[in-house]
């Protein structure tokens, strides 16, 4: 079961399409994507007819399941950034993302939001020689700790006691909050602004001008499939995003004086510098909420709800918290769940609209979607509405990324990352040096 939608009240859906209906601008897929946009393009146009059409309910995909990190994180290096877009473009992309966090706070959706920042812990040698090189190349650029600062064991013990520690890399950019409270209220404020929401519904074809569903026709002259990691299932879509499995778990909640060893009494967001990625957040109602990769890849980019549960994966994400933890030895674990997210080929995630066909896109975020769904719904609203704001220039803009290869080749690469990144890992904890694996995987991408 998932904690986040297990804590929501009980609600019904809402009525699917009626039929076939005309609208200004069609958005598929009711996440944080779909929504954010949906919404602001209201607020910027109200006499808009926006239509959203949802095949589950509103945050039945991974806005509804996710770590709740909602970071300034960007999966694309800012090296690879400047390529296309000069420095001026990569501080541009830093800013944007940074604000993003504030904006999702700021926007007053009920969801837990605490913004106590994030802390990256530091627990090798080759991890601290990794740590050393991101905050040099962080200064390289001008930016300055509050996006990246590196502190020693003695400083982080009192915001997080964990074990091993040898120091963290930290940011002052990151919240935490209920991503599960945040979709739902990203619904009701959407509607509250007019936005039109049939849930139930899924498309199953998209055409230029023409969402079909299988309840009848939206026909829009402005089509946005916000669909992330279910973008493949869209016939002619298959390989624009490869859906990745995360998956979580979460505690009882935890007492007092457990939380007085462990710490994170500002809510700060937690990881190690790994690279098979993890990812903590205390919740609200003081939980650890703990989540990683590490799940397969489905051979054609398939998605069934029955890969959202791989033991193996999530005992060992059960093992890792308590040894990062040892004083949570013994502690129920209540949920455990799971999601996916779309990674597009170059990992780099892109936003655009193309006037001429009304197609409009966003997504790829890999796992950094919360704040970012949140700009891209922003930049969207701009350019569908044909504002000339700084948001339509950033980097990710118009970008078109390249498709990911036919199968097998697909389910041989990705899965192979997932094997590759395991593997350094262990190397690194044997070694004490940063693993030449990993390092040449991402400079084959171009980061
Ligand atoms: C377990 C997990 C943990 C994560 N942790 C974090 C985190 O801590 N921080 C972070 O920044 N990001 C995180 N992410 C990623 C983040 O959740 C996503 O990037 C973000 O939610 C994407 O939002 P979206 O609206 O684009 O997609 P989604 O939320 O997936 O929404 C897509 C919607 O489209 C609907 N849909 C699909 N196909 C159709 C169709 N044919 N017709 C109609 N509707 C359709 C789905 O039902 C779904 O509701 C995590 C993801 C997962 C899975």
């Amino acid at each position: 079961m998932i904690l986040w939608q297990e804590q929501l009240p009980a609600a019904a859906p809402r009525p699917a399409l009626p039929g076939d209906t005309q609208a200004d601008v069609c958005v598929v897929g009711a996440g944080y994507t779909g929504l954010w946009t949906a919404l602001h393009l209201k607020r910027l146009d109200p006499a808009l007819r926006v239509v959203v059409v949802e095949r589950d309910v509103a945050g039945a995909g991974a806005s509804g399941r996710n770590g709740g990190w909602c970071s300034a994180l960007f999966p694309t290096s800012w090296h690879r950034i400047s390529r296309d877009a000069g420095r001026e473009g990569v501080l541009a992309m830093q800013r944007a993302l940074e604000d993003s966090v504030d904006e999702v706070g700021r926007s007053g959706i009920p969801c837990d939001f605490a913004k106590g920042g994030s802390i990256a812990l530091v627990r090798s040698p080759a991890q601290l020689a990794r740590a050393r090189e991101q905050v040099a190349e962080a200064r390289g650029w001008g930016f300055g700790p509050d996006t990246l600062d590196l502190v020693d064991a003695a400083a982080v013990q009192p915001r997080l006691a964990a074990s091993r520690v040898l120091g963290a890399v930290t940011t002052e950019h990151c919240a935490a909050l209920h991503p599960a409270k945040l979709a739902r209220g990203l619904a009701v404020a959407c509607e509250d602004a007019g936005v039109v929401i049939h849930e139930q519904t899924e498309a199953v074809r998209l055409e230029p001008g023409k969402v079909v569903t299988e309840h009848g026709t939206v026909t829009a002259e402005v089509v946005l499939p916000a669909t992330e990691g279910y973008t493949a299932q869209l016939p002619g879509h298959r390989r624009d995003l490869a859906p990745v499995y995360s998956l979580m778990l979460a505690t009882a909640p935890l007492p007092q004086d457990v939380w007085d060893q462990i710490g994170l009494a500002d809510r700060a967001t937690f990881t190690d510098e790994r690279h098979l990625t993890v990812y903590g957040q205390r919740t609200a109602d003081g939980r650890l909420a703990f989540g990683g990769r590490g799940a397969p890849y489905h051979f054609g980019s398939r998605v069934r709800p029955s890969y959202e549960q791989v033991p193996r994966v999530h005992e060992a994400l059960a093992r890792t918290l308590t040894e990062l933890f040892p004083v949570l030895d013994g502690v129920p674990v209540t949920h455990r769940w799971g999601g996916n997210l779309g990674v597009p080929r170059d990992w780099f995630p892109s936003v655009g609209f193309d006037r001429t066909t009304g197609a409009a896109w966003a997504g790829g975020y890999v796992g950094d979607g919360v704040a970012t769904a949140n700009l891209a719904g922003r930049t969207l609203a701009h350019l569908i509405t044909g504002v000339n704001s700084e948001l339509v220039r950033l980097p990710w803009v118009r970008r078109r990324t390249q498709r990911w290869e036919p199968e097998p080749l697909r389910w041989i690469g990705v899965n192979a990352v997932t094997l590759l990144m395991r593997r350094a890992d262990r190397v690194e904890a044997r070694t004490g040096r940063p693993s030449r694996s990993a390092a040449l995987f991402w400079r084959s991408l171009g980061h």
